[in-house]
């Protein structure tokens, strides 16, 4: 297969190729940018591979421009990259690796193409195109890449245990493209996941968590985490997750599978986000089920405080999945903690004061919240699906209502504690907190509105209760 026509639409390639000829070396487009050439999938990494020293093609194509163009040399890794407008290049000599069983560390040599190929972790990541000009465009297919990406496939090239246990982090990139792609795993290559799972042990938790938010970011994340859990892959990392799984029954009772439920709901958020840390709410939202299960006899399963305990865990989690600890984690923490609120909500009569101060909690993320709570509607019965949304409809409007009125989504106590001791000439003191948030307390229940005149009025009564008169001037 030729695919010139495909790659001369890209003018870097055809220059990279014209200083390989000068070089006199044999010089080749590789691995994911041909994938996606093949699966018409815009790709902006273009990585080129050599036979001889990739660093000094990168060199010379850095050169061979009249403006200066930025070169990284990594000399350790005897690799170079390239950033050209927005196209990344990346330049190496093909290799090839031989593992130990005793080390994970490969001892790397200088290789030919085919043996550079053989060390690639897939079929369809396996194929090169030539671009020197004798050989122009030509696909160097050793493992019939075109006809996995023809069948979907994800395979890998040699035995799936020499692939998996040399790096066993290719498992993972074998679920991760197979949810992006939509791909399946060929059953060999999955047996070989089933075989290995364990070895994922040995892998950072940088790598794998990089590999799992790339598949929480797919179109359907939940065909990766049911290959994920049916591999057994998930138990390596995330076993809070692997222990949702599972229905338990006394009599005529059981609860619903929350694995599945979660992965439902994962699903569901994806079709009204693209945000990593929505979507990570979704897969937290009902971890600490499990940990919270009673059974009783009158109302049946119940997981109360599931929701405060999920948040409790969520700080932990982030720490052992190597997540950040920063706001996005507390973003996450929030949603696990309030997920329930807009229910009860629906549940009760929609009150102004109870809309109040969720959205005093919820701040700016309240929208992210009913976003949650849509996706967590995932009953078969469709009419009570219709039903719940419709009352998180009346919900979202009683948000907006409030909202108009009383702005207290990121409330500012409308007088403040320095003007509170100005007043009384009071130094800080416990009653200067009291006074504070008995106005608030106020203004969510509606008593007084969210601005300064009532504030200030309800601070004289208040303060008068408590004995503390105004300072004499
Ligand atoms: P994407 O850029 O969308 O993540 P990609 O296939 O380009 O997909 P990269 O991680 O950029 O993935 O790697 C580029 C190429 O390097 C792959 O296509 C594959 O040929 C090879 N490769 C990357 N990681 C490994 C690995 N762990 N084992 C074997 N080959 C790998
Ligand atoms: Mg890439």
């Amino acid at each position: 297969m030729n695919l010139t026509k495909e790659i001369d639409q890209i003018e870097v390639i055809r220059r990279v190729g014209e200083c390989a000829d000068e070089l006199g070396l044999e010089a080749y487009v590789v691995g994911g940018f041909v994938r996606d050439l093949l699966l018409k999938r815009p790709s902006k990494d273009l990585d080129f591979v050599c036979v001889g020293s990739g660093i000094s093609l990168a060199q010379k194509v850095a050169d061979s421009f009249d403006h200066h163009v930025p070169l990284s040399v990594f000399k350790n890794f005897g690799t170079a990259m390239i950033k050209l407008e927005d196209w990344e290049l990346e330049f190496v000599g093909a290799r090839k690796e031989s593992y130990r069983h005793d080390s994970r560390k490969p001892i790397v040599e200088d290789g030919t193409l085919q043996e550079d190929q053989d060390r690639r972790d897939f079929t369809i990541n396996a194929m090169a195109i030539s671009i020197n000009s004798a050989s122009y465009g030509d696909l160097v297919d050793p493992f019939d890449g075109v006809r996995d990406l023809k069948r979907k496939i994800i395979k890998t090239p040699l035995d799936p245990d020499t692939t998996f246990s040399d790096d066993p982090l290719r498992m993972l990139r074998a679920v991760r493209f197979a949810t992006q792609l939509g791909f399946d795993i060929e059953p060999g290559t999955f047996d070989g996941l089933i075989r290995n799972a364990e070895r994922l042990q040995i892998i950072s938790g940088e790598r794998i968590i990089d590999e799992l938010n790339k598949i929480i970011l797919a179109e359907k994340p939940s065909y990766g985490f049911k290959l994920l859990f049916v591999s057994k892959l998930l138990h390596q990392f995330f076993p809070e997750m692997v222990e949702l799984q599972g229905v338990d029954s006394v009599g005529d009772k059981s609860h619903k599978d929350n694995f599945y439920h979660t992965l439902q709901v994962l699903d569901n958020i994806c079709e009204s986000t693209d945000d990593l840390w929505l979507r990570w709410a979704a897969i937290m939202h009902d971890i600490a089920k499990p940990a919270t299960k009673r059974f009783n006899a009158k109302v049946g399963w119940t997981f109360h405080g599931h929701e405060d305990k999920g948040a409790r865990m969520t700080p932990k989690i982030f720490r052992k999945l190597k997540l950040p600890m920063d706001e996005r984690m507390k973003y996450v923490q929030k949603l696990v903690r309030l997920h329930l609120r807009p229910i009860a909500l629906v549940n009760d009569k929609v009150t102004d004061s109870a809309v109040r101060r969720l959205v005093y909690e919820a701040g700016d993320d309240v929208d992210d919240l009913m976003k949650l709570c849509r996706a967590d509607v995932t009953s078969k019965n469709s009419n009570k699906v219709k039903r719940f949304l419709a009352n998180f409809d009346k919900v979202e409007q009683k948000i907006q209502e409030v909202e108009e009125k009383d702005h207290v989504r990121n409330f500012q106590p409308p007088v403040s504690g320095e003007e509170i001791m100005e007043i009384f000439g009071l130094s800080p003191s416990k009653v200067v907190g009291e006074l504070k948030e008995e106005i608030k307390e106020a203004i969510l229940e509606g008593q007084i509105g969210n601005n300064k005149e009532q504030a200030i009025e309800l601070m004289y009564e208040l303060a008068k209760a408590k004995g503390i008169s105004k300072k004499e001037n």
